[in-house]
């Protein structure tokens, strides 16, 4: 058996190493290392896999999430709703800018924003919502769109987690997330599910008029050189990493596919299990996108079988040990512990286990039978 990584970066590249190779080999040979055409190129593919109207390269997901929000020229103060629990990045860049971050709880099942969470916390500040499609899984964007057009809400999608996958409606139509709000933000950290080979993002909206501020936002505010029009950052995707995506991107759903099928096998080998709550899946398999695979275990040693698993040479993590309320940095007078069963006791149950394109049946094989093991 090969040995068992978290993210297997090298098995990925090694099987695309000479296309990724002659992309990058290309940009060296055109010097063109900032706003090449390999970003150009890689911005209109993405458009068009994603449906989306105008996407905007940046630097990161976290510059991305900041940039979205300085479009919307949020004033000091406003409210943004966001999930408690979820990766910092995205509650650092509201507190960033000055705006008043608001945390709310999330579903158990899903482990994204609870919509009733979101109806109890607005105010007549609340000025946005930012859900988080979090470890993949598509969050409830009918309600959260609808609860956005009774309170003239603007909804920043934060997508760092679940790029290809497929929000459904209702009704049943799908539609790709990062597409439905009015702006979504999306990183392309190596680990993450479309990664470049350093630092990217992306900021994704279907408005031209925000469309063409974002722009200028991400290049120092300007419209026309040297006339700075607003207050701006610098926040680039190099066109080494655009070349990395661009070849990365046609083989996102592959990805994606990969993630599901070792997804489906952990959760038939921890089927019914008195201990184990495996991963939902809400809407069509296509709404979930694996980022992460998180179980849930009760009334067992959880940090037990962490060790255990790390002892016999298989990565696992928790995300997140600690709820963003409880956090330093983001703790508020005005947040009670009651408004927070649930991340609370997440905090104390998740386990995510190793989650890559690369899994093989041997090592999945070897992984649940050592879960299984300890909780037996
Ligand atoms: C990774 C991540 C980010 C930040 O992305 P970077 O590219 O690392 O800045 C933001 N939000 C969430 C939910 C993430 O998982």
């Amino acid at each position: 058996m090969k040995k068992i990584q978290m993210v297997d970066l090298k098995g990925q590249y090694e099987k695309i190493k000479d296309t990724v190779d002659a992309a990058i080999q290309q940009v060296l040979d055109t010097t063109s290392y900032i706003n090449g055409p390999a970003v150009h190129a890689f911005q209109a593919n993405l458009e068009a896999y994603l449906g989306a109207k105008h996407v905007i390269p940046c630097a990161n997901g976290t510059d991305a999430l900041q940039i979205a929000m300085m479009g919307l020229d949020l004033q000091p103060g406003d409210e943004v709703i966001t999930a408690d629990f979820t990766f910092a990045a995205t509650v650092e860049v509201i507190a960033l800018l000055k705006l008043t971050p608001v945390l709310v709880d999330v579903d158990a099942d899903t482990f994204n924003i609870s919509i009733e969470a979101i109806k109890k916390a607005i105010t007549p500040k609340t000025k946005a919502i930012v859900p988080v499609h979090l470890f993949g899984q598509a969050a409830d964007m009918d309600a959260i769109m609808t609860i956005a057009r009774e309170h003239d809400l603007y909804v920043i999608e934060d997508n760092a987690q679940a790029i290809g996958a497929n929000y459904q409606y209702p009704h049943g139509m799908k539609q790709k997330v990062g597409t439905i709000g009015h702006v979504a933000s999306t990183s392309f950290f190596p680990s993450k599910n479309l990664g470049c080979y350093g630092d990217g993002g992306a900021i994704f909206t279907n408005d031209d008029e925000l469309a063409h501020k974002l722009r200028g936002i991400v290049n120092h505010g300007m419209y026309v050189r040297y006339h700075h029009d607003v207050v701006g950052v610098n926040s680039r995707l190099d066109s080494v990493q655009a070349a990395v995506l661009d070849t990365k991107l046609p083989k996102l759903d592959e990805y994606c596919q990969a993630r599901r099928a070792a997804a489906t096998k952990y959760s038939e080998a921890f089927a019914n299990h008195p201990n184990i709550i495996t991963p939902r899946i809400v809407g069509d398999t296509d709404s979930h996108v694996f980022h992460q695979y998180t179980l849930r275990i009760q009334n067992a040693d959880r940090d037990g079988l962490m060790q255990h698993l790390l002892d016999k040479g298989i990565p696992c993590a928790i995300y997140y040990p600690i709820a963003l309320h409880a956090q330093k940095a983001y703790a508020d007078a005005r947040y009670k512990e009651e408004d927070f069963p649930v991340t609370n006791q997440l905090c104390k149950e998740v386990i995510s286990l190793p989650m890559h394109t690369e899994l093989e049946d041997d090592q999945i094989e070897f992984i649940t039978s050592s879960v299984l093991e300890y909780l037996s």
